[in-house]
C-alpha cells in the first residue's frame, strides 16, 4: 500500500521489504513451476530494511535481470536468476500480506506459523516471466523514446528481436522502411476497391522492393512521430486501482494506491518517471527535471537510474573507465583542432603579411 505523498520523488519510494533465505521449486497442478520460500529456523528470514531499496532500484533491476535472462541462449534455465533477484533484493508478490505474518507476535520460526508464511508467499515462476516481460518490453520502449528525444534514434535501431524471450515492442520498426514509396502507387485501376488496391500495392511492392537503407539507419526519423510514439508508450502502462486504506503510520484513511507486488511498485515508478516530458523544449530548452529517470549505459547497456540529467553511463568501474576514455580522446581531439585551426591562422597572417 502507498499513498500519494509517498510515491512523490522517484527513487524516494520506500516501503516494506524482506527476503527469505533459500527457496524450493515445485510443479503445480496447472502445470506451471512455483518457487516455495524456504522458511524455518535453519533458514530465518531477512527482515531489515534496506535503505537502497528505493522504487527505482527495484524498477532498474528488474529490469537488468530481465536483460541477463534474455541474453542467456533459449536452452539455458532461467530460474536461478530469478530466485537469486528474490535472495538479493526481496520477495517479489503478496508482500503486505507476508510481511504481516513475518512480523507478527505470535510468529514462530519452529512452528505451523512459519511453514504458513511460506505457502503463503508461494508464487508461480510462469506469472513472474510473464510480468517480467511486459514491464522490461515496456521500459525499453521508455528508454528508446528518451533516446529519440535527445536526437539518438540510431542506438534504437537493434531493439526488437523476435528470437529472444522478451522480444521488445516493434512500434520502431515501420520506421526502417520508406512508406512515401507505398502511396505514389498508382490505384486508380481499383476503382475505390480496398482489397484490390491492397493487391494493386502488394504486386508494386513485390515488383519494386524498397530500397534497403544503410544498416542501423532508420528510413523515417521516429522523433517526426513523437506523439504517436508517446501514446504508445502511455497504452503500455497498466492502470492502477486506488482504494481508501488505514495508514499503518498514522492509523488515519488515505487515498492510496494498492501495492502488492514488486511489479506494481516497478510499473508506479516507471509511470512517474514517464511524467517527466523528455523534450527539451518543453522544459525551456533545459533538462532540469529530468533526474532520477531511468536510462541504459552508453558501455554496457545495462539499466541505471541517472543521478543528473547528462550522465551517460552507470556506475560500474568498467563503464567509468570507458567514459573517462573518451572524454579524454574528446579533449585530446579538440585540442589537435584548436592547434590546427591556430596555425592555420598564423600561416594566413604570414600570407597575408607576405
Ligand atoms: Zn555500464
Amino acid at each position: 500500500m502507498l499513498g500519494f505523498g509517498e510515491v512523490g520523488g522517484v527513487g524516494q519510494l520506500v516501503y516494506h521489504s524482506f527476503r527469505f533465505a533459500d527457496y524450493e521449486i515445485d510443479y503445480l497442478k496447472d502445470g506451471t513451476w512455483a518457487a516455495i520460500p524456504v522458511c524455518d529456523a535453519h533458514h530465518p528470514p531477512d527482515i531489515t530494511q534496506k535503505d537502497c531499496i528505493s522504487g527505482g532500484y527495484i524498477l532498474s533491476s528488474l529490469c537488468n535481470l530481465a536483460k541477463k535472462i534474455n541474453d542467456l541462449p533459449k536452452e539455458k534455465p532461467f530460474t536461478d536468476l530469478i530466485l537469486d533477484w528474490c535472495k538479493d533484493v526481496m520477495h517479489p508478490y503478496h508482500i503486505d500480506e507476508v510481511y504481516g505474518e513475518l512480523t507478527d507476535e505470535q510468529f514462530d520460526l519452529c512452528d505451523m506459523t512459519a511453514e504458513l508464511a511460506g505457502r503463503d508467499a508461494t508464487f508461480s515462476l510462469h506469472a513472474f516471466m510473464e510480468e517480467l516481460g511486459k514491464l522490461y518490453d515496456t521500459a525499453r520502449f521508455y528508454t528508446a523514446l528518451m533516446r529519440i528525444c535527445e536526437g539518438d534514434s540510431d542506438e534504437t535501431y537493434d531493439m526488437y528481436d523476435e528470437e529472444k524471450r522478451f522480444p521488445g515492442l516493434p512500434y520502431l520498426e515501420r520506421y526502417k522502411h520508406n512508406m512515401r514509396n507505398v502511396k505514389n502507387i498508382d490505384v486508380s485501376a481499383a476503382k475505390d476497391n480496398l482489397l484490390k488496391e491492397m493487391q494493386l500495392e502488394r504486386t508494386y511492392m513485390e515488383a519494386h522492393p524498397a530500397k534497403q537503407t544503410a544498416d542501423g539507419d532508420y528510413a523515417v526519423e521516429p522523433f517526426d512521430d513523437y506523439e504517436r510514439l508517446r501514446d504508445l508508450l502511455m497504452e503500455s502502462v497498466p492502470d492502477f486501482r486506488l482504494q481508501l486504506k488505514l495508514s499503518p503510520k498514522t492509523g488515519r484513511m488515505t487515498f492510496a494506491v494498492d501495492v502488492d507486488s514488486v511489479f506494481e511498485i516497478a510499473w508506479l515508478t516507471l509511470a512517474h518517471m514517464m511524467s517527466e516530458d523528455p523534450i527539451e523544449e518543453h522544459h525551456g530548452g533545459s533538462h532540469e527535471g529530468l533526474t532520477g529517470v531511468m536510462m541504459t549505459c552508453r558501455h554496457c547497456g545495462d539499466f541505471f537510474i541517472r543521478r543528473n540529467n547528462r550522465q551517460e553511463y552507470c556506475d560500474k568501474e568498467k563503464c567509468q573507465k570507458a567514459r573517462n576514455a573518451k572524454n579524454q580522446r574528446e579533449f585530446r581531439n579538440r585540442k589537435r583542432m584548436l592547434k590546427a585551426g591556430k596555425k592555420m591562422q598564423t600561416e594566413e597572417n604570414y600570407n597575408g603579411k607576405a
